[in-house]
């Protein structure tokens, strides 16, 4: 499986509702983004861990549009990634005053308007859970 067939397979099972974390079967490292080989001992086709409800900090964010085509993007540190990268997704939030760097999130999925479900990023309290 390439790269590209690597991803795919990452949106399709957000797309059922699984959002799911790269993680190499040969020596457990958890990475983003996915790809075929992992990025720390090269082994081929890395497994997948589940990721619904995984937390971690916002490491930034920015936000792109305005108004109703406002949506903000999310660069989160997961407390189950264990190679250093970062796990990127749209960020969900009612209030933008809301964010800062370190405010606690979690990860899942959600229908954007697409019709298909996408991992997301949440942001935990402030009644948002
Ligand atoms: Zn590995």
């Amino acid at each position: 499986m390439n790269s590209n067939a690597y991803f795919r397979e990452y949106s399709a099972r957000a797309a059922s509702g699984s959002a799911v974390l790269p993680r190499c079967g040969h020596c457990s490292t958890v990475f983003m983004p996915p790809r075929a080989a992992c990025p720390e001992c090269g082994a081929a086709d890395p497994g997948w861990m589940p990721a619904n409800g995984a937390a971690g900090t916002l490491y930034s964010f920015t936000v792109m549009g305005e108004g109703a085509q406002e949506r903000i993007i999310g660069l989160a540190e997961l407390d189950a990634i264990t190679d250093g990268s970062k796990f990127y997704a749209q960020l969900l939030c009612d209030d933008t005053s809301q964010l800062t760097m370190g405010a606690a999130v979690t990860v899942g999925t959600a229908d954007l308007g697409s019709g298909e479900l996408v991992p997301v990023l949440t942001l935990r309290g402030a009644g948002n859970d």
